[in-house]
């Protein structure tokens, strides 16, 4: 059979892929550390389980934007953790942010300005959506933030520039670098996208991991005229699999929340019933729900901050995170002697990493790196979540007071990462 040209675009996402790969691997009795897969470890709260539970019996469709009571309660929600105001017409609910962003990426005009690096899945969507893609360069020495500066430069390249509509996608806290913007940082790439009718895409699925020190800022604080908020479920609830996904609109965009929507019933239909009534649970800003959001952020933070500490004592480039459980180091210090090993390109550094290291990651090129920079990225939750949460919350003033011990006790595998990575770099270095 023949594909159309659109489908011939389409590859399995490699997030899903290394897992598929790293399933077939532990099968075969191989002990793999899985550094590839960024799911959330930690257990459904007991009210949102207790939620679906009591609502197994919904079995109706329900409306693509999402029933009244969940987004009257996301709503509330974001108002409580981001003070951000927006009113229940201006939210949609969706089978998980991705395809919302789908959504939103096939209903808006204009091409895309895209950060490099990047989570995998923006530039596959844009090019399933046939969309001019102009990458913006960063620097690993400012953490691969976009800066007013260089969102500049991507805008005079566009095909729209100057002053037609382009969008600009920005995801912060960020997967895969961890790296996220102070409120000054924000508002200048908001007078930026002013000026150049740029929409903003922004991508906040990760604002409630955000580490101690960085309180997280929306640049539709700065911007709301002309932001889409993204956010969902799946990584500060650890509900992945639960597929609940929601974007904040910009007040007065009738017609674009008629679009998506519409994209919505045509395709998705709706999220699945129980779901959304569970959701309406899991967006109950209590105490119960903000301080498991907050343990969970915390071991996050504990987790990551250790390996990146580790990474660093072995000699290993790699810029400090933010948030979310990612880190992004990077080898080419270490190029010359690498390329005498046939290590070239950041996929053959994760064969090699994964074939005689034990150690699963995505190659940096997933990212929209160039093939020869020699970066992977990791997940840092190769771990049992229930064991750490327990833990944490018996004493989680001694495991802030030494995240070594804790990390010992329950994350023994990223312990051994760490000790492998050190290993590797030692061998690789010289
Ligand atoms: N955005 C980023 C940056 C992500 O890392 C992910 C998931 O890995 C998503 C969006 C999609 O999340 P979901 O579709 O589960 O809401």
């Amino acid at each position: 059979m023949e594909l159309s040209p659109f489908a011939k675009e389409a590859k399995p996402s490699a997030t899903l892929a290394i897992n598929e790969r790293i399933v077939k691997k532990r099968a075969a009795g191989e002990k793999i550390l899985h550094m590839g897969f960024g799911e959330s470890p930690f257990p459904v709260h007991p009210n949102v389980r207790k939620a679906l539970c009591d609502n197994s019996d919904k079995k109706s469709y329900l409306p693509t934007q999402g029933i009244l009571p969940l987004r009257e309660r996301i709503s509330s929600f974001y108002q409580k953790m981001f003070k951000l105001e927006y009113l229940p017409d201006q939210i949609c609910v969706g089978p998980g942010s991705k395809i919302l962003l789908f959504a939103a990426l096939a209903a808006l005009d204009g091409p895309l300005l895209l950060p490099a690096p990047s989570w995998v899945s923006y530039q596959h969507q844009s090019r399933l959506l046939q969309k001019e893609v102009v990458a913006v360069e960063t620097s690993v020495e400012n953490s691969y933030r976009v800066t007013p500066e260089s969102f500049e430069d991507a805008i005079q390249e566009t095909s729209t520039y100057p002053s037609k509509q382009k969008l600009l996608l920005l995801n912060y806290p960020c997967n895969p670098t961890g790296h996220s913007f102070s409120a000054s940082q924000l508002k200048e790439l908001a007078a930026v996208a002013r000026d150049y009718n740029v929409i903003i895409l922004s991508d906040e699925i990760y604002g409630l991991t955000s580490y101690t020190e960085q309180e997280h800022h929306s640049i539709a604080e700065y911007y709301p005229e002309g932001t889409l908020v993204f956010g969902g479920l799946s990584k500060d609830r650890s509900l992945g699999g639960y597929r609940v996904g929601v974007v904040l609109l910009p007040e007065g965009q009738d017609e674009l929340l008629r679009t998506m929507v519409s994209i919505g019933s045509e395709t998705w239909s709706c999220v699945v019933a129980p779901i959304q009534y569970a959701a309406i649970e899991a967006y109950k800003a209590n105490a119960e729900m903000v301080n498991y959001i907050e343990d969970c952020a915390m071991i996050h933070e504990i987790v990551t901050k250790y390996v990146h500490h580790r990474l660093k004592d072995s000699g290993i480039r790699c810029p400090p995170p933010q948030g979310a459980f990612y880190l992004f180091p990077d080898w080419n210090e270490y190029r010359e002697t690498l390329t005498g090993k046939s290590i070239d390109t950041s996929d053959e550094l994760s064969n090699v990493l994964i074939d005689f290291w034990n150690v699963a990651c995505l190659p940096g090129s997933e990212f929209g790196m160039p093939i020869d920079n020699l970066c992977v990225r990791l997940a840092i939750v190769d771990y049992n979540g229930e064991t750490a949460l327990n833990t944490f919350q018996e004493d989680h003033k001694g495991a802030i007071a030494n995240p070594e011990l804790f990390i010992k006790k329950v994350a023994p595998r990223i312990v051994e990462t760490c000790d492998q990575l050190e290993k590797f770099t030692e061998t690789y270095s010289t």
